[in-house]
């Protein structure tokens, strides 16, 4: 029966769920909005099903050799987060009648996965969304559209691709897997209240969000919020408690899925550092994605595209991130931060764990310090 005593060891993909064939398993959300198999005991037979089918804990990424090329797609790029790739690649699968499966916000402006056919419907899976999707009965969904042999791409985190790879196994060859090389998934419950804290200073709520807007370029990360009646606002209030890695998913801290190696078939990324691996191509500040591919699967889908695209093979070494090599270590003030959000809500915690908070000043303080004596 599959345990989640130690909240480090749950993905929250939902595979397990998905595949119990008695039903006995739910995903119930945490106070963070988080995700956790609830196990009925009464449906439980005990059968380990749920176990075997947890690809975090077994901690299965991928062998093979892995390509990297920058790409990008100069009609993408302005509704993208980088080059464009997934657009491409979703727009591609669905032109070859796949069923492609990624992450939207919806009308309360809560982020879930969805299942789209149409090339019109791929619009709301593009650009980043910064919180964990809610992956409610979608390996259920994957799992039988494959029966019913369909192709199917799935785009998510590499957990969510390793948990649906994982749960879809026999039916892999008509599964197309593309994940994002990922920082975190932050907390769901932090964005809704966000929301609500800044529909409570603006007096309505807002009906669109930009995890990080585009027409910014492509180095800036900030948030732009779109109100009904009111000028959009553009500001780093939920981008800044992000990067303070405070309020990450626990399993985070212990991804086995940052390295080169991934579970999928086909990894997006932002291809930071093309202006100097690569001098020349896209130094535009428009965006490139870093493209990485380690099945043959994978190669033979990404060969060519139906959109023109500018395309590079590029030493991974130089473009390397953090994120390929370890997973992000969460903040020593995180587990205090979940219990003054739980407690006080977005307002509080942005005041005493935002810009001009007293223990982020103090970690600057600490930071400069060590700086010093390194050099
Ligand atoms: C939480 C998070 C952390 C990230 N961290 C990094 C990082 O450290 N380094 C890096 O290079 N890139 C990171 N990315 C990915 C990056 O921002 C781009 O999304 C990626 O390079 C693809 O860009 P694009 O232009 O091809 O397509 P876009 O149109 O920007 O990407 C959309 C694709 O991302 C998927 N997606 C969007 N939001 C989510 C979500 N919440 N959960 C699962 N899938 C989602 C969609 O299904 C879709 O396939 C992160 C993305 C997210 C959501």
């Amino acid at each position: 029966m599959i345990n989640c005593a130690r909240r480090e060891d749950c993905c929250g993909c939902g595979a397990c769920a998905s595949g119990c064939p008695h039903g006995a398993i739910r995903m119930v959300a945490d106070g963070m909005g988080f995700r956790y198999p609830v196990v009925d005991a009464a449906l439980c037979t005990d059968c380990g099903l749920c176990e075997k089918l947890c690809a975090f804990r077994q901690r299965a990424g991928g062998s093979g050799e892995v390509q990297a090329e920058a790409i990008r797609f100069p009609e993408l790029l302005d509704g993208s987060q980088s080059g464009g790739l997934s657009c491409a690649l979703m727009r591609k699968a669905v032109g070859e009648g796949y069923i492609v499966y990624g992450a939207a916000l919806d009308d309360d402006l809560v982020v879930r996965h969805r299942r789209v056919e149409k090339e019109a419907d791929v619009e709301p899976l593009r650009l980043s969304k910064y919180v964990q999707s809610d992956m409610d009965g979608i390996p259920a969904a994957v799992l039988k559209d494959l029966k019913a042999g369909k192709k199917v791409l799935f785009t998510g985190t590499p957990c969510q691709c390793a948990g649906v790879g994982r749960l879809c196994a026999p039916y892999r060859e008509q599964l197309l897997l593309a994940d994002i090389v990922c920082h975190g998934v932050p907390a769901p419950a932090v964005w809704k209240g966000y929301l609500e804290h800044e529909a409570g200073i603006e007096g309505e709520k807002p009906s669109g969000a930009l995890f990080r807007d585009p027409s910014l370029g492509w180095h800036a990360h900030r948030e732009r919020l779109i109100f009904p009646h009111r000028p959009s606002k553009v500001q780093d209030h939920y981008t800044f408690l992000f990067y303070r890695h405070l309020m990450l998913r626990p399993s985070c801290s212990v991804c086995p899925y940052a390295s080169v190696h991934r579970p999928s078939d086909v990894t997006m990324a932002d291809c930071w550092g093309v202006e100097k691996a690569l001098p020349g191509f896209a130094d535009d500040n428009k965006g490139c994605s870093l493209l990485m591919v380690s099945t043959p699967r994978g190669h033979a889908f990404t060969r060519d595209f139906p959109v023109s695209c500018e395309r590079k093979p590029v030493d991974l070494v130089k473009v390397l991130q953090r994120n390929m090599v370890r997973p992000t270590r969460a903040s020593r003030y995180a587990k205090s931060f979940e219990n003054a959000y739980l407690r006080k809500g977005f307002a509080y915690v942005y005041r005493h764990y935002g810009p001009s908070s007293l223990n982020y000043k103090l970690e600057q303080w600490v930071w400069s310090v060590k700086k010093r004596f390194r050099k």
